[in-house]
Formats: structure tokens, sequence, C-alpha cells
């Protein structure tokens, strides 16, 4: 039994696509596939088209999105305990990634914390919806409107899920999904920045393709931009039709497969586990639809790495979501102290979890770690 961490689910209908753009279009930059993915993102998403930027990683849409909406200097709240990837877009902007603690029952940002680390500088909040869970989603626009700031959703993890009906995505801000290789959707790599604010949404258009004004619109008509004015910085973070076509794929077995895959496989730890006391789930809301990215647990008592070990023995590669950013050299190397996240970071082991799993391989994930677990 060979199990993974997580890994891309991708076969034959996604190769199709890829033969398709290579064969039969043969153009494998940004075009007609880009478009058409952006489209159904944006049915899916129900949004308008224009509200929707595909981009070449999720980092690429959080940097788009903060280089759209905060002068550099100014400061970004965000929780430690997130990938990297989020502390990185607000540096590359010249911005600054404000570490905010987390909340033990959900690993959300704790705005207790947050608020406590406002300065005249704070002009954005990038909640982190950890574990694809949305909770509290209400709470942070509300902090946002009172010391008014703007939100970017790191949406990365909540491709798919529902908050109190609505679709992450659906609503709110500015928010920043990705389709990396193992997210609930892949490209391959990829992402996209989802927003109704026309002006942001025009600087992530144009940035996304070295600021050249417009040049979105030339290429969607199959023709490309000569004679241009640039006047802002801008990347090289467009999508290529080859990711557009795995996305568009991708997109389409969502609903039926992927989806209630993880729902299930999730649900399958959270029963054979509930009994355990030295293990701890982390809490949805029961009125969230949540398609689960990764499945973290908490391993209490001091147990998690001898617990991780032993899983490691048997076979079960365990992850850690993740080294708090604080910790990072870069971001202050532990200067500061985080003592929920921290304690976090010492109990937190993720379990195996994508669609290629089958029911019967978490029942025996679930075996082995009881095992683990009355080994004293
Ligand atoms: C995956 C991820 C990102 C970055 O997305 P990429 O597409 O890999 O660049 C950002 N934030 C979080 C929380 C992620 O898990």
């Amino acid at each position: 039994m060979n199990i993974r961490l997580s890994r891309s689910i991708v076969g034959e209908a996604e190769a199709q696509a890829v033969r398709r753009v290579l064969i039969e279009d043969g153009y494998l930059g940004m075009g007609t596939e880009v478009r058409l993915f952006e489209e159904e993102l944006a049915v899916y998403l129900n949004r308008a088209p224009e509200h929707v930027i595909a981009v070449n990683s999720g980092t690429a849409a959080l940097h788009l999105a903060v280089q759209a909406m905060v002068e550099p200097g100014c400061e970004v709240l965000v929780p430690s305990l997130t990938f990297v990837a989020s502390f990185q877009s607000i540096s590359a902007a010249g911005c600054v990634p404000v570490a905010c603690d987390a909340r033990e029952d959900n690993a959300i940002i704790d705005l207790e914390d947050a608020k406590t680390r406002i300065t005249p500088r704070t002009r954005a909040i990038m909640p982190v919806h950890y574990a694809s869970n949305p909770a509290g989603l209400e709470a942070i626009y509300e902090f946002a409107r009172k010391h008014k700031l703007r939100v970017i959703e790191d949406a990365a993890h909540a491709f798919g899920c529902r908050h109190k009906g609505r679709r992450i995505g659906s609503f709110g801000d500015v928010i920043c999904f990705s389709f990396d290789g193992i997210k609930n959707i892949t490209c391959g790599e990829g992402g996209c920045i989802v927003t109704v604010d026309p002006e942001v949404a025009r600087r992530c258009r144009d940035a996304r393709l070295l600021a050249v004004q417009n040049d979105t619109q030339a290429r969607y008509s199959g023709a490309r931009s000569w004679d241009f004015d640039v006047n802002d910085q801008g990347y090289r973070y467009h999508m290529s039709n080859l990711m557009a076509a795995i996305g568009r794929v991708q997109l389409s077995r969502l609903e039926n497969e992927f989806a209630p895959k993880r729902t299930r496989l999730a649900a399958i730890y959270r029963e054979r586990l509930a009994d355990l006391h030295d293990i701890a789930f982390f809490q949805n809301d029961p009125e969230d639809e949540i398609v689960p990215h990764i499945a973290p647990v908490r391993v209490l008592h001091g147990r998690r790495d001898r617990v991780k070990a032993d899983l490691a023995e048997a076979g079960i590669p365990t992850g850690i979501h993740y080294k708090p950013n604080h910790l990072l050299r870069r971001y202050g190397g532990g200067k500061s102290s985080l003592p929920t996240t921290e304690r976090l970071y010492s109990e937190l082991m993720t379990l195996p979890l994508h669609p290629g799993l089958s029911e019967d391989q978490i029942e025996h994930i679930c075996a082995l770690l009881r095992k683990a677990l009355a080994i004293l």
C-alpha cells in the first residue's frame, strides 16, 4: 500500500485537453483556453468574467492583489500559521507582513491579537482559510470595516467551499485561489484573483502581463499589443493555455468527484479518531460546507513527534502545516512570540488526504494511528 500525503489526481481527460492545445491549437501561451477557464470560473463563482484573473500561481495571485491595494511600506495583518507564500507575497509588494496569533479552536487568525497589532500604517488583513475552513469570515469582514482595512483572502485551501451557503469567492473583497499540483483543483501550477473592484481587477489584469495596458483584451482576440504604454510595475504572471486546459477539466470534476471524496475521507478521520483524548480536531462551523484540502489534527500531551515517527515507520507519511512564519529569519526569527501558534506548531500533524485514497486506506491509517497512540 503506497500512501502519499497528497497528490494530483489527473488522468486521460486532462491529457486529452493538453493534447488538444499542443496538437490542434498549437498556441501554448495565454489565449482562448485561459479566457474560457476564466469564464467557467466566473460561472462557478457567480461572478462576471472580468472579475476573475487567472495567473500562474496562488502566490502570484496574492502578490498582485497586495500590490494593487497596499502601498509599499504599509502593513498587512496575516496569521503566522500559514504557508510562507502568504508572507512572501506581502513582502514582495514592498509591504510588511504583521504576524498574528491563531485561535486554538480552528487555527484561524485571532482577531483579538490582530487588533493589538494595528498601527497607523495598517492597510489590509489577509485571512487564511486554514484547512479550507472559512469560519469567522463575517467577524473578519466586520473587523476590517471597523478598522478601515481591505481584505485579501488567502483562499488557497478553500476552492469549492461554502460559507453559510455562499461559495468562497462569490462574495467578499479580494479572494485569491491556488491551483498548484495538490490543491482542490490543479492546473499543474496556477491561481486566480477574484474581485468586483474594477480598479483592483484592472491593475491585476495588466500587472500579470508586465503591466502592458489592456494586453489581455488583445490576447483574447488573438492579437498582441505592439504600440503600448506601461506605467506600473508588472510581472510575467499570466496563465498559459496548457495550464488552463488542465484547469478546465479539473473544474468539471470538482463537484461530482473530488469534493465528495475529500469530504467523505476527512469525515472518516473524524469519526474513527473522535474518542482519542490525545487527538484534537479543529472545529468547523456546521453551517459551512468544507472541501478539505488537508487533514490536520493536533496530537496532544507532547506525543506528536513520536507518533509521527511511528506512522512514518509504518509507511504513512504525515506533514506539519505549517512552520509559523514569525519563526523564519526573514520575518523576525522568533523575536516576537505568538503563544497559541507556537503551541499548535508543536502539536500539528497532517494526515494523508487526496481523492486518490480509498476509504479502506483511511481506515488503515486510523488503525495505525490508534496503535501508535496506544503504545506509551
Ligand atoms: C498553496 C498555498 C499558497 C500558494 O499557492 P501556490 O499556487 O502554490 O503559489 C498560498 N497560501 C496557502 C495557504 C497555500 O496553501
